[in-house]
C-alpha cells in the first residue's frame, strides 16, 4: 500500500493546481492547517499585530473553505494551534502518517521551520519544490541566478520558457484509514477577537468585498475577468484607485494560494482563445511574473531582505521625525492623497498598486521614515499581504531593492493630478473623517529634490 501522507497547507490553501497532490500515487492522504502563534497572533517590533483582524478573518474564512473543498474530496481538514514544528512530529506519530509533505516557502522564518522539521523527520519529510509560473525543473537553482533587474529576468524567460501547465484537480483522495480528531475551525471569536473595528466590517465605503477561500477566488476570477469582461481594458484601467473592476483584486486569494498564480495565467490564455488576445491579457501575466520574480529574490536574497539597507545593502538611512509615521499610518498627513489611501487600507484592507507606490514613497522620500516601517505597518493590515511581494516592493520603494534602477519618487501633487483629476477618489475616503485636521500635522515635508541628494550619498 501506498505511504499514508500528512499534507501541510501552508500558503497554498486550495484544492486545484495542488502541489501537496503530486505523488500521492493513490495513498491516503490528510491535510492540516497550523495557526501558528508567533506569525498570527505575536506583535512585531513596532508593537503591531503581526496579522491585522481582516486579514485573519480572510484567512480563517480561507481555512474553513478548504476544509469544506478538501471534504468534497474525501479526506479531512485538521486544525490545530501551535509551532509547526513542534506539533507535526507529534501528529505524524499520532495520526499513523508515514510522510509529512510540504511545498518550500521563500521567507526566512519559514525555512527554519523547514530546517527543524528536516532535523526532527529526516527522509519523511517530503519537501517539495515551490511552483513558479514559467516551468522550472530546480527554482532554486533559478533563484540562485536571478538577474537583478526584473526585465532582464522576464525576457530571459520569455525566450527560453513556456508557461507551466496547473494540475488537475483530482476527482477524490483516499480518506485516512481511522478518524482524526478535525480540530475546530479558527474563528476571530476563538482568539477573543471583536474588534471595534470590524463591527462595519465590510466597510460600507469598499467597492470589492473580500471572503476568503478557494471558492471566493475562482468566482472572483470568473466574474472579473469574463462575466464583467474586464481583462478586455486591464492595461489601461489598472492604475485606476475607485471602483470594483480596475485591476483585478485578485491579490488576497493569490497571496495565500487559495488562487494559483499559473491557474489565473491560463484562464487568460483562454480568454485570448474564446475572446480577444491584446496587451491587456498579456499585462495580467506580466503583473503575475512580478510576484513570481519577487518570491525568487526572496529565496535569493534571505535576511537581507528584510534589513535596513535591503537587498542592495544600501548605507542609506532615516531621520524618523517623530510623529511622521503616525499621522502616516493614520491617514493625518494633510497630503489628501496620501491620507485618502492610509484611510483605504485602515478600513478595507486594500489599497491600489498606485495608491501603494505613492504613500510608500511619501514615507520613505518626503517623510524621512525607515521603509521597515512602512513593510511592518503593511504587514498588519493587508489581507493581500505577501512577504516576498511586500518586502520587495518596498525595498524598492525605498531605494534599497537590488535594482535600485537610480532614483526614484513619487511627485505626489503631479499623481493627485493624473491619477485623481476630479478629486473623485480623496472625497470618496475624506469626507467621512471629519476628525481630520485642516492644516497638514507634518508641517514639513523633505522634498524629493533632498531625498535624491541623500540617496546619492549613500550610494556612495
Ligand atoms: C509598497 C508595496 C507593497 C506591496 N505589498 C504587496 C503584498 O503584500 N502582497 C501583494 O500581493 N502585492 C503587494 N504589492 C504589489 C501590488 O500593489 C499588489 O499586488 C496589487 O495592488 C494587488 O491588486 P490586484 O490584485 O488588483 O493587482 P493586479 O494589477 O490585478 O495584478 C494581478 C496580480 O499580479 C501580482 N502583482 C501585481 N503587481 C505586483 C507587484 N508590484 N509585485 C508583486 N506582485 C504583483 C499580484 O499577485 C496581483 O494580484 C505591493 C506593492 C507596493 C508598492
Amino acid at each position: 500500500m501506498t505511504r499514508p501522507a500528512l499534507l501541510w497547507f501552508r500558503r497554498n490553501l486550495r484544492t486545484h493546481d495542488q502541489p501537496l497532490f503530486d505523488r500521492l500515487d493513490g495513498g491516503p492522504a490528510l491535510g492540516v492547517w497550523i495557526l501558528d502563534p508567533r506569525e498570527l497572533l505575536a506583535a512585531d517590533p513596532l508593537g503591531f499585530p503581526r496579522a491585522g483582524d481582516r486579514r485573519r478573518r480572510f484567512l480563517f474564512e480561507a481555512v474553513a473553505d478548504l476544509r469544506q473543498r478538501l471534504r468534497g474530496l474525501g479526506t479531512e481538514l485538521i486544525v490545530r494551534t501551535g509551532e509547526p514544528e513542534a506539533l507535526l512530529p507529534t501528529l505524524m506519530r499520532a495520526s499513523g502518517a508515514d510522510t509529512l509533505t510540504v511545498v518550500r516557502h521563500p521567507g526566512t522564518e519559514e525555512r527554519r521551520i523547514e530546517k527543524k522539521l528536516r532535523r526532527a523527520l529526516g527522509d519523511r519529510l517530503d519537501l517539495r519544490e515551490p511552483d513558479t509560473l514559467f516551468a522550472s525543473d530546480d527554482p532554486r537553482a533559478d533563484a540562485r541566478a536571478l538577474p537583478e533587474v526584473f526585465s532582464a529576468w522576464r525576457r530571459q524567460m520569455e525566450k527560453e520558457r513556456p508557461l507551466a501547465a496547473p494540475r488537475p484537480t483530482p476527482q477524490g483522495l483516499t480518506p485516512w484509514p481511522h478518524a482524526v480528531d478535525p480540530g475546530p475551525l479558527p474563528t476571530l471569536t476563538a482568539l477573543g477577537r471583536r474588534a471595534p473595528d470590524l463591527a462595519s466590517d465590510p466597510d460600507p465605503r469598499a467597492a470589492t468585498p473580500f471572503v476568503g477561500g478557494e471558492t471566493a477566488g475562482l468566482r472572483r476570477l470568473r466574474r472579473w475577468a469574463f462575466d464583467g469582461d474586464h481583462l478586455r481594458h486591464y492595461k489601461t484601467t489598472r492604475n485606476g484607485l475607485l471602483g470594483d473592476g480596475f485591476a483585478s483584486k485578485l491579490s488576497p486569494w493569490l497571496a495565500l494560494g487559495c488562487l494559483s498564480p499559473r491557474h489565473v495565467a491560463a484562464e487568460t490564455l483562454r480568454y485570448e482563445t474564446e475572446r480577444v488576445a491584446n496587451d491587456s491579457t498579456y499585462w495580467l501575466r506580466f503583473e503575475l511574473m512580478w510576484a513570481d520574480y519577487f518570491k525568487l529574490a526572496l529565496f535569493k536574497h534571505g535576511a537581507a531582505a528584510f534589513a535596513a539597507g535591503g537587498p542592495s545593502g544600501s548605507a542609506l538611512r532615516w531621520s524618523n521625525p517623530p510623529g511622521h509615521f503616525d499621522a502616516w499610518r493614520h491617514g493625518r498627513t494633510g497630503v489628501d492623497f496620501v491620507d485618502a489611501n492610509m484611510i483605504e487600507l485602515a478600513a478595507t484592507g486594500f489599497m491600489s498598486n498606485r495608491g501603494r507606490q505613492n504613500v510608500a514613497s511619501f514615507l520613505t522620500k518626503n517623510l524621512d521614515v525607515d521603509w521597515r516601517w512602512g513593510a511592518r505597518w503593511f504587514e498588519s493590515q493587508l489581507i493581500d499581504y505577501d512577504p516576498a511581494a511586500n518586502w520587495g516592493n518596498w525595498a524598492y520603494a525605498a531605494g534599497v531593492g537590488a535594482d535600485p534602477r537610480g532614483f526614484r519618487g513619487f511627485d505626489v501633487t503631479g499623481q493627485t493630478r493624473r491619477y485623481d483629476p476630479d478629486g473623485t477618489f480623496v472625497a470618496h475616503w475624506l469626507c467621512d473623517a471629519p476628525d481630520r485636521p485642516p492644516a497638514p500635522v507634518v508641517s514639513v515635508y523633505e522634498s524629493l529634490a533632498r531625498a535624491e541628494q541623500r540617496w546619492r550619498l549613500a550610494q556612495g
